[in-house]
């Protein structure tokens, strides 16, 4: 298992380089990403390099045994380079050029900030790429962090170019973008532009191109930069990503990466902290169809950059950490190795914080070290599970370019129905339009705006060998290039579903408290659709949903929707288990099932609340064999199972006891004979017998 963080050595004199040796090997560190920012001291003017400093790091590091991530050094260009060619710094949507003294200083589509890059990208690679120590190249940094849209000419002309070979004529862009409206049409490449600031509504065509347009240029800056290294060095390649970032599409990148990497900073703050670490952990592994990934960068204690930053609680980062193991990652690194005295991130925790030695962090970070030695055996070994999320960044950009007709909520939508699973003890495969389906035996699909027939014909398929598909709306309302549906919207999927949807009709949101009927006679008389603020839903008590929540509490939990609501249009052959109720929904269908095959999809008409998605996973449970493979965990306990171990994380407050398990535990090293306790914030990887 690899483990270490960012170092920065730059930053700080050899007295200090030689104090950071002694401790990573107190530490256990065994891997550090160097070099990610140094671009500036590798070649302080142009053309000329500086690699003295880094060979002694390098051969320092080496001496002690800890491994390398060496980066490109890319994503922060020096001022020399931003002075001699302003054209490469970024532009906004309103042609405000961006400038130096941050960071992802770029332009994502300049040739000449290519030409540079891969450049040191080369040198690098000539000086380091067959260094024995060499693990892992690291490029660039968290592409489009900051500036994933660029709007200068350099971008203009290469969007004009992508489109050009995209739709091959004009009229294909004309249909596609449907600029007969508004008179937006087009006679030439010539004449289009980015979607830069204008009166009011832009063209939502247009602007999910730019979107598919800007990941296809940072992964081009990535290719290039790999392309530059390969002439050199054989070792594996990464760029660390950073979870449901929405402008990059990583499944698309994901064959052009060797490791997927991550960097991760859930809200300690938050309670649902576990449950954003889990599914970012899912979505890394399934990028690549179930292979280890790394996490490159988390927070040993607290960020610096939100408005209020809190620290983990005592045991929080060890057990994150295991988390992150137990849902497929090989490697554990921090942000950073030594905290900054100066500088932007001064405030971020560290492995070494500004205090030293004495304090928790230093502690708690010497206990990792030691923990994650003892993980050999899980490292490489996968994560079964038979319960998938289906989800697709280019819908994810049809829905945020839409005006319309709701709130975008996908990403809201795919963490709850990731964390409905993750409560209930299943760890979920992200799956994508262009995934094997096959061997799934509950498929979510959240909130897929845009939907091909491809997908809906996987999904058909997946039901009639077997699985259950649980779709919510808004699903399939476009196509994949972004035309409404005709003739009810997710229609593509009435074979599986038997549903159309005839209209939107969403709920209020807020109660209009305004009207005083004493003198406002006319108003106070009328009902507005905003006068709920969230939708209440019907169970039909002959189903198996109102059982399950029958099984989950008494009394019975009530169920609700809040931003989303729909007319269906319904087959014969389809049972409805819940409808709407109140106002103009009153009596309208809600949740609707279908059998189809071996299997059945069910229809959520709106956002469901915690309580019922939790029972349509239970409904869907018993009709499959699912449950066979959940392990039966207390409160607090999330319990997932990776190669030959099972991982009992406890993130509760309370101590957990865990009854009918039997092995080795890993981190006390010490036999399990049916009966085990774990403590608050602390866990247990059992070596099962
Ligand atoms: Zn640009």
């Amino acid at each position: 298992m690899l483990y270490g963080g960012d170092y920065n050595p730059e930053q700080w004199p050899t007295d200090i380089h030689l104090d950071d040796i002694e401790k990573m090997v107190e530490a256990r560190v065994n891997l550090v990403s160097i070099g990610i920012f140094s671009w500036a001291r590798l070649e302080p003017a142009n053309g000329e390099f500086s690699f003295g400093w880094l060979d002694e790091i390098i051969e320092r590091l080496t001496n002690a045994g800890i491994g390398i991530d060496l980066a490109t050094g890319t994503a922060s260009p020096p001022a020399w380079l931003t002075i001699e060619h302003p054209e490469i710094l970024p532009m906004t949507e309103t042609g405000v050029r961006l400038g130096h003294g941050s960071r992802q200083n770029f332009c994502l589509s300049s040739p000449v900030f290519r030409r540079y890059a891969s450049r040191l990208a080369g040198e690098l690679a000539k000086r380091y790429g067959n260094h024995p120590n060499l693990r892992l190249w690291h490029i660039s940094n968290e592409y489009g962090c900051h500036s994933a849209h660029c709007y200068c000419p350099d971008s203009a002309r290469s969007f004009r170019t992508w489109l050009e070979e995209k739709y091959g004529d004009i009229e294909a862009l004309n249909e596609a973008w449907g600029t007969d409206f508004w008179a937006q049409r087009y006679t030439s490449f010539d004449q289009v532009d980015v979607p830069r600031a204008t009166p009011t509504l832009k063209n939502p065509g247009q602007v999910n191109d730019f979107w598919a347009f800007s990941s296809d240029e940072m992964l081009a800056c990535y290719l290039a930069e790999k392309a530059a290294i390969r002439e050199h060095s054989d070792a594996p390649v990464t760029t660390n990503f950073m979870g449901l970032f929405p402008p990059t599409n990583y499944r698309a990148w994901a064959p052009h990466i060797d490791v997927i990497s991550d960097d991760s900073y859930p809200d300690p703050n938050s309670v649902f902290a576990a449950r954003e670490t889990a599914l970012v952990s899912d979505l890394m592994r399934s990028l690549k169809d179930g292979q280890p990934f790394y996490l490159l960068e988390q927070t040993t204690a607290a960020v610096q950059w939100r408005e209020r930053n809190a620290r983990k609680r005592p045991g929080s980062f060890a057990l994150q950490s295991l988390q992150r193991v137990a849902r497929g990652a090989d490697a554990i690194c921090q942000f950073q190795w030594r905290q900054s005295v100066r500088g932007a991130e001064t405030f971020h925790s560290a492995m070494v914080p500004h205090s030293g030695r004495d304090s928790r962090i230093w502690r708690d970070v010497v206990g990792l070290g030691d923990v994650l030695s003892r993980m050999g055996e899980i490292v490489g070994t996968r994560v079964p599970t038979e319960v998938a999320l289906l989800m697709d960044w280019q819908s994810q950009w049809h829905r945020a370019a839409a005006i319309g007709p709701g709130p975008n909520r996908t990403l809201e939508a795919i963490a709850a129905w990731h964390g409905t699973a993750f409560e209930r003890g299943y760890p979920v495969d992200f799956v994508f339009p262009d995934s094997d389906l096959s061997g799934y035996c509950v498929i979510i699909v959240p909130e897929l705006f845009a939907m091909s027939k491809d997908t809906a014909s996987k999904l058909l398929e997946a039901a009639q060998s077997g699985a259950e598909i649980i779709v919510t709306a808004p699903t399939a309302v476009l196509d994949e290039t972004g035309r409404a549906a005709t003739g009810g919207y997710a229609g593509v999927l009435s074979e599986l579903l038997g549903v159309r949807v005839v209209d939107h009709c969403l709920p209020g949101g807020e109660v209009n408290d305004l009207v005083d009927p004493r003198v406002d006679a006319i108003s106070a008389a009328m009902t507005a659709t905003s006068a709920i603020d969230r939708v209440e839903l019907d169970v039909d008590p002959r189903t198996p949903l109102f059982r399950v929540l029958d099984a989950i509490a008494s009394p019975r939990p009530a169920i609700s929707g809040e931003y989303w609501a729909e007319e269906l249009s319904i087959d014969d052959d389809v049972d409805v288990l819940a409808t709407f109720v109140g106002l103009d929904l009153d009596g309208l269908a809600a949740i609707t099932y279908r059998s189809c095959g071996e299997g059945g999809g069910t229809y959520v008409a709106t956002d469901l609340d915690s309580a019922g998605r939790a029972a349509l996973l239970r409904v869907a449970e018993a009709r499959t064999r699912i449950a066979g493979n959940r392990i039966e965990a207390p409160a607090g306990v999330e319990a997932v199972r990776r190669g030959p171990a099972v991982f009992l994380l406890n993130h509760g407050d309370a101590a957990a006891q865990v009854a009918g398990i039997c092995g080795r535990d890993l981190i006390s090293d010490s036999k399990v004979t049916g009966h085990l306790v774990v403590p608050p914030r602390s866990a247990a990887v059992v070596v099962t017998d």
